[in-house]
């Protein structure tokens, strides 16, 4: 068969590093993203972008080491080359603090970043309303230029981009031989995934060049990440909210919340509120399925439901999506030299 049409519905970081991996693993595809909106208008733009996995229950811990490690290798060469500052990726040192014992005391993904160990009683004294802590090195992204540093490389490789509502996979069937559906919350209509729910959340951008450290407190919701421009503060987590308006009332307690953990704050200068909703799901989907109809068939492969921790796992799961591809290229190219016959 000729070079397989490969469609990527989604311009996230997860759409645009699942992009990448294809057009890695599988040069002679022609490649094009879909997407209704690109950066800054995605909820890959919104994210703090840390590094720090988040758990999903549904997926084997193995499965998610593996995708962190992934990704953790992969940015870490890139904030050791050149790229690095146009990428947006760097390292940051930090804490985090818990006011009672943690559930885990030596997290799955602890020997992976770099570094950790719990904190000295010294360090501690920073922290006099927390009991305990791990300190470690890990990487950040700082989202939009990293999603553009993504755009970048595939519009080098000839990878098509175009802005495109797409209502149903079907209708991509004619234009198309394989479809990857990297759609965010925006798979919970598209597909009707019903396990698939919002987390609403809210953080602040601010000026405070002061601050180098990281801090995030042992539950997650409150958090201080130092990017290059910008400091994030957060956050919220709002179960099945999809109002994208930031919360007044929220804006005040994550800058008192985070004042509290780091008093220097009360200077910040230029607060921007951002809002964004976590795609959500008991464990990623990264699977393929095979769309039907009159005898018509459309391999696709899903790669969505990232919830709080996208960032920290995108090149796994991307490079285990790129992979789902190679097995619907070697059925196309199976089924085209059958025809042949
Ligand atoms: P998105 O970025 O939403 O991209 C989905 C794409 O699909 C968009 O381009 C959209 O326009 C497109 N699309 C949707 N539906 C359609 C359709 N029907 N037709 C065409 N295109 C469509 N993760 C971390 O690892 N570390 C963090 O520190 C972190 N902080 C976060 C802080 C906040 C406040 C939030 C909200 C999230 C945070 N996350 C973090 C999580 C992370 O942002 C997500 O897991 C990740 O962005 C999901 O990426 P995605 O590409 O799947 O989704």
């Amino acid at each position: 068969m000729a070079a397989p049409k490969v469609a990527v519905v989604g311009a996230g970081v997860i759409g645009l590093s699942t992009a990448l991996c294809i057009m890695e693993t599988f040069p002679s595809c022609s490649l094009t993203v879909l997407s209704d909106q690109f950066s800054p208008n995605t909820t890959s733009d919104v994210a703090a972008g840390m590094l720090i996995p988040h758990t999903y229950p549904g997926t084997p811990i193995p499965v998610q080491k593996e995708w962190f490690k992934e990704t953790f290798t992969y940015l870490f060469a890139i904030s050791n080359s050149a790229e690095a500052s146009e990428a947006g990726i760097h390292l940051v040192s930090g804490w985090q603090v818990f006011k009672n014992t943690p559930k885990e005391e030596v997290p799955f993904w602890s020997d992976i970043v770099l570094g950790f160990r719990p904190m000295s009683e010294a360090e501690l004294q920073k922290f006099p309303q927390h009991r305990s802590g791990q300190a470690f090195t890990t990487l950040k992204c700082n989202c939009p230029p990293y999603l553009l540093w993504l755009e970048k490389r595939l519009k080098a490789t000839g990878v098509q981009m175009y802005t495109r509502k797409i209502v149903d996979l079907w209708d991509l069937h004619s234009e198309y031989n394989i479809i990857v559906n990297c759609a965010g919350i925006g798979a919970h209509q598209l597909v009707g995934d019903e396990k698939l729910f919002p987390v609403k959340g809210q953080v602040l951008k601010v000026h405070a060049p002061w601050v180098k450290n990281f801090i995030r407190d042992g539950d997650g919701l409150t958090y201080i990440y130092p990017g290059i421009d910008k400091v994030t503060l957060g956050g919220t987590r709002e179960k099945e909210n999809w109002n994208l308006s930031p919360d007044p009332g929220a804006t005040k307690d994550i800058f008192d919340r985070c004042c509290s953990l780091e008093p220097s704050l009360r200077r910040a200068q230029d607060i921007k509120v951002k809002v964004g909703l976590r795609p959500s799901r008991h464990c990623v989907r990264v699977q393929k399925e095979l769309l039907s109809q009159g005898g018509v068939k459309l391999p696709v492969v899903h790669n969505y439901g990232h919830g709080a921790g996208g960032f920290s796992v995108h090149r796994g799961t991307a490079k285990e999506a790129a992979r789902l591809v190679g097995e619907c290229i070697a059925i196309l190219q199976g089924s085209s030299s059958r025809a042949k016959l």
